[in-house]
């Protein structure tokens, strides 16, 4: 697992970065570490050994979204830290539970895709946008999937956008498609929602990027008005086809 330190508090984790890159984040708070994200089964041991070797234990798991390269080793974790919190953004509980049924609302927006492996940990919180997660703010970042929150951390600036965008092979909203990389806009339900999120995401101005699958970018502002502005072509190009 390659581990990569940004700034004061923010760590990432990369499962297989040269080839399919999955994130996870470590988050320093003054209690030990926050992980964002799970990434795929079997990673545990590799996070609980790098917030140690960081001098720390991982006291509260949060989810972004949960699609099974976000979850996979949630059950390991939850049996190895049985103390720490596990926080779901409450739309995705029912998800990870293996309930996979959309709303009418979310049928007409789209279909929901990608992997869902579920889990069997229930979260000891459900989360809702402003709610906090130690530091981290609970941020709104529906469209790759239903549910999606971000997590931003208004000490620095940082934004873990989860799926959100992705910046693997080139930053995109979520459902634009990177040819070299397509997996997470394969995977989206919604772009016309991702827009709006990631308009959102954008307003926050974060100092800091940092997704599910790629690179962080530091000052991301720019790129992010970029792949908006991408997202927006895509859309009208859809609407006009339609
Ligand atoms: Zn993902």
């Amino acid at each position: 697992m390659k581990s990569t330190v940004y700034g004061e508090r923010l760590v990432q984790l990369t499962r297989y970065p040269k080839v399919f890159p999955v994130n996870a984040y470590l988050v320093r708070e003054e209690d030990g570490f926050t992980l964002v994200d799970t990434g795929l089964s079997g990673s545990e041991e590799e996070f609980i050994a790098a917030a140690r070797v960081l001098g720390g234990e991982i006291r509260r798991i949060a989810l972004t979204h949960a699609p099974g390269d976000h979850t996979g080793s949630l059950d390991a974790l939850h049996g190895a830290l049985p103390e720490a919190e596990v926080l779901v953004p409450a739309r995705e509980a029912s998800f990870l539970r293996g309930d996979l049924d959309l709303t009418p609302e979310e049928q007409r927006l789209g279909k929901l895709k990608g992997w869902w492996k579920g889990a069997k940990t229930e979260p000891t919180r459900g989360l809702s946008p402003g709610d906090r997660v130690g530091s981290l703010e609970v941020v709104a970042a529906p469209g790759h999937t239903p549910g999606q929150v971000a997590f931003f951390d208004a000490r620095d600036g940082t934004l873990i956008a989860g799926d959100a965008f992705q910046t693997r092979a080139g930053i995109a909203v979520s459902g634009v498609i990177r040819p070299l990389f397509p997996f997470p806009a394969m995977a989206t339900w919604s772009l016309s929602t991702a827009l709006e999120s990631a308009r959102s995401l954008r307003a926050l101005s974060p100092s800091r990027l940092s997704v599910g699958h790629g690179p962080v970018i530091e000052d991301p502002l720019e790129a992010m008005d970029r792949a908006i502005e991408a997202a927006e072509r895509k859309m009208e190009s859809k609407q006009r086809a339609a």
